[in-house]
């Protein structure tokens, strides 16, 4: 029998256990703080920093959202992002991507004290997760590894495929398996006979963009299927990257969209901000 994996559920769970951290952090004197970023009046990004917002609420983080217009300059933005670098209560920073084309991605990421980059983008953090050292990691992908863990899906020893080579999901996707003890092969648009490839899969993880471009003839019978997509199909419905309806049958679990990976990155942030104001709690 195919588990689908309630990420809607684990979430909720997860919640409910970080509820009582912040609680016992208030108790000692210490709120934890999250600002966010968001530049010029992208409709997406709102949608994204207000469910961000409200989550932080539910659980008694303090949340600060820094709403710039999309004509500041890059010099302005990093000037906000040093403020808040030295701003004691704020424990984490995010600056919500897409930028305006005229700023310079890297050097915003690059700006942040890597010590408050919850959103672990920024190369210190990338290099502590690769060299396997504790830090700060990407949200979807650590939220991806809650799933496993909850849904006791050990990946020591698996053959682990991942599709899509991102800075946000594929690239640390890779190193927090290998971390765990997989095997990892990364996968991307120039890999020759992919479908080859992820037929070798104990773990698939696909991050790709396209809609429904995993089918039943490229998963393992019994395979873990993580579909991180979050795409329109042809009727504008939200669907992954995964067709669901051809692959459950065959995958031992399957993440569905929505309510897989989805609801567990939101809740990523808040544990690792959590941790970051615990940390500073305990100096
Ligand atoms: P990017 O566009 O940054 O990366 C996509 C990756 O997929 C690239 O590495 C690309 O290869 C690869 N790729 C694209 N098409 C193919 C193909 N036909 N065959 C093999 N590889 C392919 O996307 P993201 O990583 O940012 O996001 C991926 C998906 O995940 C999107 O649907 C996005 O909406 C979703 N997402 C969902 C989140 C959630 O919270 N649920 C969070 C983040 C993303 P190459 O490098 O060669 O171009």
């Amino acid at each position: 029998m195919t588990v689908t994996i309630d990420g809607k559920l684990t979430a909720a769970n997860l919640m409910t256990e970080l509820q009582d951290r912040v609680r016992a952090l208030k108790e000692r004197g210490t709120t934890p703080g999250l600002a966010v970023i968001l530049v010029g009046d992208d409709s997406a990004s709102a949608i994204y920093v207000r469910n961000k917002e409200r989550r932080a609420a539910d659980l008694g983080i303090y949340s600060e959202v820094i709403r710039l217009p999309d004509t500041i300059s890059q010099t302005a933005l990093i000037d906000e992002i040093n403020r808040l670098n030295q701003t004691p209560t704020i424990d984490g920073i995010l600056v919500q991507l897409p930028l305006p084309a005229h700023i310079d991605e890297t050097a915003i990421i690059n700006a942040i004290n890597p010590d408050k980059d919850v959103d672990g983008f920024h190369p210190v953090n990338v290099g502590r997760l690769w060299t396997n050292q504790p830090g700060i990691v990407a949200s979807t992908p650590f939220g991806i590894m809650q799933l496993l863990k909850a849904y006791d899906i050990d990946p020591e020893g698996k053959r682990a495929v991942i599709v899509g080579r991102s800075n946000i999901v594929g690239r640390p996707m890779a190193a927090l398996l290998l971390n765990q003890h997989a095997t990892v092969t990364i996968a991307h648009s120039r890999t020759k006979d992919l479908f080859e490839l992820t037929k070798t899969a104990d773990i698939l993880v696909v991050a790709t963009g396209q809609a429904k471009m995993i089918t039943a003839a490229a998963v393992k019978p019994g395979a873990v299927v993580i579909d991180v997509g979050m795409d329109r199909d042809e009727n504008n419905k939200l669907v992954g990257d995964v067709d669901f309806d051809a692959v459950a049958p065959i995958a031992s679990a399957i993440t569905p969209v929505p309510g897989g990976v989805g609801p567990m990155t939101i809740a990523s942030l808040m544990i690792q901000t959590v941790a970051l104001a615990e940390a500073r709690a305990n100096g």
